[in-house]
């Protein structure tokens, strides 16, 4: 069932932030179920040039990340790329990122979606403070994390799904299969690309 959020006339608009190194299907279900539980008339896929906390040692080119999470979501009428963050290049601080959309988009709520691993370390987002009154957060709930916060973060209900990039990534370079953890048209991708065998 679909549920309208906000104020009526305003557009509500979904953020998948992530690196995306690469994009699974953790990412699509979390994507698809708040999209459609909050009614959101689209979801943005926004993958980060250079994720603020994260050793960026394994991460690869964004070239690579943004074509894989095209292939991603592809067929999927309300997911959308959003460039802004890999245009943007240095390290992608969402404030900076939603000061920019917002004042580009002025009609619109955005609903920014979270998995509990990032919840639990919104403390240390740069500018938090500011940032809750350009975004409701939305919290999706991960294996081994608290779906709790001191924060409004608006929890939603996903199947919950034990995938993560890091396995993703280990899996391929122990030629383990990665088949149904990622979309096909990714994993084709990946092939054909040679990505993560190599370990670094
Ligand atoms: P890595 O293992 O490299 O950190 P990741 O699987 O966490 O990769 P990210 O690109 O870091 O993927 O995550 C983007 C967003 O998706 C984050 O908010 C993260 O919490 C969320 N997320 C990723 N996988 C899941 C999952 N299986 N369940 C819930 N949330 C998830
Ligand atoms: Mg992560």
């Amino acid at each position: 069932k679909e549920e309208i959020l906000g104020s009526q006339h305003k557009k509500q608009v979904g953020i998948m932030g992530g690196t995306f190194n690469p994009p699974h299907l953790g990412h699509l279900v979390m994507a698809e179920s708040v999209g459609s539980q909050l009614g959101l008339e689209k979801v943005l896929f926004m993958p980060d040039a250079q994720p603020p906390h994260q050793a960026t040692k394994t991460t690869i080119a964004a070239k690579h990340r943004l074509a894989m999470v095209e292939r991603a979501i592809d067929g999927n009428s309300r997911f959308e790329l959003e460039r802004a963050e890999i245009d943007r290049g240095g390290v992608s601080y969402t404030y900076d990122t939603m000061v920019t959309l917002k004042q580009q988009h002025p009609d619109t709520d955005f609903y920014f979606i979270i998995g509990a691993d990032m919840v639990k370390d919104l403390p240390n987002w740069h500018r938090i403070d500011d940032l809750l009154k350009l975004v409701q957060f939305v919290g999706v709930k991960r294996p081994e994390f608290p779906a709790e916060s001191r924060y409004p973060v608006l929890w939603v209900d996903a199947p919950l799904l034990d995938i993560s990039s890091s396995l993703i990534r280990q899996r391929i370079s122990q030629n383990c299969s990665v088949r149904y953890l990622v979309p096909d048209a990714v994993l084709d991708y990946i092939e054909e690309e040679g990505l993560y065998r190599e370990k670094d």
